[in-house]
Parts: C-alpha cells; sequence; structure tokens
C-alpha cells in the first residue's frame, strides 16, 4: 500500500514541494495536547519520509523549485515558535534518520516567558484545580476534553486581540487564581545556537508573534526585521527563512507583510494554508501541511491528498 502511494506521489508531486508544520515533540504523551506528537510518533513519521519522500532542506527545495528540477515526493520538514523540546527531542530523531529541518524562532519568547497560549493552556492544566475564576466567572474544571475545550476556547478569544491587551488578560487570569508559571518551554538564545550547530537551519517568525494583519506597516516592519537581525546574532549566520505567525495569507497577514520580508531579504516565507507549491508560487507565500494522522497509512495517505492543493496563494 505504501508503495502504491508513493507511486501515485510520483505522479501527483511533479515539481510540487511538500512542507510539513510542527510545533513541539513531546517526550512524553500531554494531556492538553494530545494531537502534538510524541518522540515515538515523530520518529515513524521521519522514517516513514525518508523512506517513501526525498527530504530537502528549505534551500535545496527552493533552489529545485525554481529551475523545475524537484525530485518526486519532495518534502521539507519545518517547526515553529522555538520549543525547546525541538533540540531535546526532535533533532537526535531528525539526525538519526538525517532528515533536514528549519526551526522558525519568535524571539521575544527566548528569555524565559512562554507564550501567551501556552500560558493559558498551563492555566486549565494543573488536574489539582477543581474551578477557576476567568474575568470574574468561576468555572468548573472536569476532565481532560472539558479543560481542552475551555483552553480552546479561552485561546479563540484572545488571539485576535492586540499584543498588549491580550498579555494584560494573561496576566489577569494569573493573578485572580494565583497561578505561578510553567518553567520556560523555550530555547535559549545559547540552546538556539546549539541547535543551528547540528545543522538545522535556524528562521525567523517576528518578535513577539503578532497578528502581523492588524499591525501598523511600521511595526509590522519592526516585529520581521528585528527578529531577523536577532537571530543573526545570536547563530552567527545569515537568516534567509521566515515564517508568518498564525500564518493563513490574508487572514494574518497580507502583501504588507510579504512585501517587508521581500525587501529585507528573505529567500522563502512559509504560511500555514494547505496544499504544496509548484514553479508558479511565490517562494514568499510557500504553503504547508499539518500531519496529525494516528496511523502510518493515513499520514502517507494524508500527505499525497495534500498535493491536490497546488493553487499559488
Ligand atoms: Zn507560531
Amino acid at each position: 500500500m505504501h508503495k502504491l502511494l508513493q507511486l501515485a506521489g510520483k505522479l501527483l508531486s511533479r515539481n510540487k514541494l511538500s512542507i510539513l508544520i510542527y510545533h513541539q515533540v513531546l517526550a512524553e504523551h500531554d494531556p492538553m495536547r494530545p494531537s502534538e506528537p510524541t518522540a515515538e510518533v515523530f520518529d515513524w513519521h521521519m522514517r516513514l519520509l525518508r523512506r517513501y519522500f526525498t527530504p530537502l532542506s528549505l534551500d535545496d527545495a527552493l533552489h529545485h523549485l525554481q529551475h523545475n528540477t524537484l525530485p518526486a515526493n519532495a518534502v521539507c520538514v519545518t517547526f515553529d515558535d522555538g520549543y525547546l523540546n525541538n533540540l531535546t527531542v526532535a533533532q537526535p530523531i531528525l539526525a538519526k534518520y538525517k532528515i533536514p529541518a528549519t526551526v522558525y524562532i519568535a524571539t521575544g519568547f527566548s528569555q524565559g516567558t512562554n507564550m501567551w497560549n501556552d500560558r493559558v493552556m498551563h492555566l486549565f492544566a494543573d488536574k489539582d484545580r477543581q474551578q477557576i475564576s476567568l474575568q470574574g466567572k468561576l468555572i468548573k474544571l472536569a476532565d481532560w476534553p472539558q479543560r481542552r475545550q475551555l483552553a480552546q476556547q479561552w485561546l479563540m478569544k484572545l488571539k485576535y486581540l492586540p499584543v498588549g491587551p491580550r498579555l494584560a488578560e494573561v496576566e489577569q487570569f494569573y493573578q485572580e487564581n494565583n497561578v505561578s508559571e510553567q518553567t520556560s518551554l523555550m530555547m535559549t538564545p545559547l540552546q538556539i545556537k546549539q541547535l543551528a550547530d547540528t545543522g538545522v537551519t535556524i528562521g525567523a517568525h517576528t518578535i513577539n508573534h503578532p497578528i502581523l494583519k492588524v499591525l501598523p506597516v511600521a511595526e509590522q516592519q519592526t516585529e520581521i526585521v528585528q527578529s531577523k537581525q536577532q537571530l543573526e546574532q545570536w547563530v552567527g549566520q545569515p537568516v534567509n527563512h521566515f515564517a508568518y505567525p498564525n500564518g493563513v495569507f490574508d487572514r494574518d497577514f497580507d502583501d504588507t507583510a510579504v512585501n517587508i520580508v521581500q525587501q529585507v531579504g528573505f529567500s522563502t516565507a512559509v504560511a500555514t494554508d494547505w496544499g504544496v507549491s509548484g514553479m508558479a508560487s511565490s517562494p514568499h507565500k510557500l504553503r504547508r501541511f499539518t500531519p496529525w494522522d494516528r496511523t502510518a497509512l493515513k499520514f502517507h495517505a494524508r500527505l499525497i491528498a495534500n498535493m491536490r492543493q497546488s493553487q499559488p496563494l
């Protein structure tokens, strides 16, 4: 069956590039994040890519895309945000299967502060806590599915607020409930450099992970340019790849950000719109895809099905 899918992929993937999105690779299962792959799951993902696909670095993929020379079933592996487990859990597995990868880092979270979404999740994750007060309302906490659902509801409520008010809300939740912060989930500058030294490509992902589209042009410029410069200083190499936070074209970013990204010299930029990219795609608006299937066959089939969407963004 895998062989058939590989063949289908060969036919569908002519000069098409698949780019996978990961965030965390967990050392152990986390009941608040059941869809994030564990080390065990990530291992079979990478084994499957090595066996039936052609994993490439973004630089090589871009070169082939522009020269119409992409090998069949070409795939890039990317990670968003800069989680520490990218270094401690994912990198050894990437090395084991010799899979090139790119990790996009939001530089504002490299000094010990967790991202706002993880801070919200943490509020609901303490299983000894039976209730929580949110904006003055007392809410009962029950089993994991209920806690996850509540966390998702609050994430959605806060997501499109400007960065300042959003952070203020999260602070308020922590104070209201006397919750202490979780230890840092993100890489420090030193750990980012360590990851770069293993051969993983470091890309930029803004400073504060804002929804770029709602920001004035000057602030978009600052978020994009300063994250690039900061990372270049930390890793001592040029940073040529960018990922738009949240990443849906037109909803989360528009041509304003695309133009800035292009002007400051990024060679590629990735969105989160699903599908694959082809020769007609702009290298600054590449599609990606989040694999979530629990069996190797479904995972493989989904990757092939994803190849049907190849309209340029
Ligand atoms: Zn992100």
